[in-house]
This record gives structure tokens, C-alpha cells and sequence, in this order.
């Protein structure tokens, strides 16, 4: 089930939203980032590795979210990493006694009963500002930024020229943005900015949902989804056929008009009486 997207850089698709784990080869095994979704996706896919003979090294979370942060026992006890922003979230949800009840709510009811949620976000931040993940195999470059959730990484396996972009550059996702955040839309932005200036290093791109593409795809992403934000500022309708009548899943217009109706919300509670 795993599918080659550079050399050393392997993909397994989920049923759920089409979550893509990735798989970094080293010399002695593999960085294993965003896991899996359900049980048995996460126990196929420590068979295929033991069977590649390729145990687990390392683990890492793009960001907080329960889709990106679980683990299956299988995977054995490697370190499992997030940037310190993304740990200190999930550290945060763990240290409520209801989190499972928290996390349960928002659960697809269709997966809900086959998401293991015993290892769960138990992941170790690195130092504030980390430049690469620490770990034997090809150095993967951490671009972190504030988007779409606190302390949001997008990795850059430089010597395969592959971006692992997290919940970033979707072709099934149109932008969903932090709202907690102070500015969602600037930093938005920033981040697709940041993705601009390594374009010119990237062969693939792999996105935590939907299909891995090209650099064109890259460039085409990233254009697309500045389009997307800047109409959510410029309170414009966005031309994106992500949100339009013949969206890739038919709840995306719902969270569309749900971003819209936040921000407007926002900016009504900054304007002074
Ligand atoms: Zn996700």
C-alpha cells in the first residue's frame, strides 16, 4: 500500500479525507510523519515497514490536530516529535480529564470506533525555533509557521526536493485557517510566502490530505490557495473550485461559509462602537 513519491520518500493513503503518512528512509530505518488514521491503516503500515525491514526511528507531528498526531503500538517506542508550539497544544487538550470526550465529538462517526486513541499526541516538542529534526537519516529541513494551527510545520526533504506540507497545499482542501489566531489571514499568507521561496528546491509536494503533485502543482497550489485567502480579505467570492457546487467533498462549502461568517464576526468585534 505504499506508494514511492521520490526516492526514500514513500506514502500511505487513509480512508479518512485522504490523510497521507509519509515515510522518510534513512540508513537504518525510517521518520515516519503524520501516522495514520485507524487501527488497522497504522498496523498495515508497520507490517509493510517490517517486512521492508525498515524498523521506525522517529515519528513526527505536522501539528496538533488528531488526525496528525496519533501512533499505533506497532510503530514501537521511537521518539516522536512536533515543534514546541504544536506540543505544547496538544500537551495542553491531554491535560484536560474529558480530552478523549473532546476529541470524540469532532470525530467522523463512520471512523470514530477504529481511531486508537491510547497514544495520542504523546509527542515531544523541539527547542523553539528547531531547524531540522533530529534524527539518522536524510536531513529534513522544519518550516514552521502560524497557520492553519499553532506552531504548523511543513518539512523540506531537501535532498529529495520533497515538501511535506502538512494541512497546506491541498488539491481536495481549500485553506482552513486558525481562527484563534490573532492574524489568520497575514499569516496565512506568510506561510504560502514562505513555500514560494523554496519552490525553486521542490520536485513534490506532499499534502496532508489529497494528492501528491509536481512543482508545477506546488506553484499552482500555492497560487490557488493565495487566491482563496485574499478573497476571504478582500471579502470577495472565491473563484475556487474547492468550495463551488462540484466540491471534492460536499461539506467544504459548509466550512467556507463557516471561515466567512468567523472572520466577519471578528472584524465587527474589532470595529469600535
Ligand atoms: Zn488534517
Amino acid at each position: 500500500m505504499l506508494k514511492q513519491v521520490a526516492e526514500g520518500v514513500l506514502v500511505h493513503e487513509s480512508d479518512f479525507i485522504r490523510s497521507n503518512s509519509v515515510v522518510v528512509q534513512g540508513p537504518a530505518g525510517v521518520l515516519l510523519i503524520d501516522p495514520g488514521i485507524t487501527s488497522d491503516e497504522m498496523a498495515a503500515l508497520a507490517n509493510d515497514l517490517r517486512e521492508l525491514d525498515q524498523p521506525v526511528l522517529a515519528g513526527f507531528s505536522t501539528h496538533s490536530h488528531w488526525d496528525h498526531v496519533l501512533w499505533h503500538a506497532n510503530f514501537g517506542d521511537a521518539p516522536r516529535y512536533g515543534t514546541a508550539r504544536c506540543a505544547a497544544s496538544i500537551r495542553d487538550l491531554l491535560s484536560h480529564a474529558d480530552w478523549k470526550d473532546r476529541i470524540a465529538g469532532g470525530l467522523p462517526p463512520e471512523f470514530a470506533d477504529d481511531i486508537p486513541m491510547d497514544l495520542l499526541g504523546l509527542i515531544t516538542g523541539l527547542p523553539a525555533g528547531a531547524a531540522q529534526i533530529p534524527w539518522d537519516g536524510p536531513k529534513v529541513r522544519i518550516i514552521e509557521h502560524q497557520a492553519h494551527a499553532p506552531g504548523h510545520a511543513a518539512l523540506l526533504i531537501e535532498e529529495r526536493g520533497v515538501l511535506v506540507a502538512g494541512d497546506m497545499l491541498s488539491d481536495i482542501l481549500m485553506p482552513f485557517l486558525d481562527l484563534e489566531a490573532a492574524n489568520p489571514l497575514e499569516d496565512y499568507l506568510a506561510a504560502l510566502l514562505l513555500f514560494e521561496n523554496v519552490a525553486g528546491d521542490v520536485v513534490a509536494v506532499i499534502p496532508g490530505h489529497g494528492s501528491a503533485g509536481g512543482a508545477e502543482q506546488l506553484r499552482a497550489r500555492i497560487t490557488q490557495d493565495r487566491a482563496y485567502v485574499q478573497a476571504l480579505r478582500d471579502g470577495a467570492v472565491p473563484d475556487d473550485p474547492r468550495v463551488g457546487p462540484s466540491a471534492p467533498l460536499d461539506w467544504l462549502p459548509d466550512v467556507h461559509r463557516w471561515q466567512l461568517q468567523r472572520l466577519a464576526q471578528r472584524k465587527q468585534n474589532e470595529t469600535p462602537e
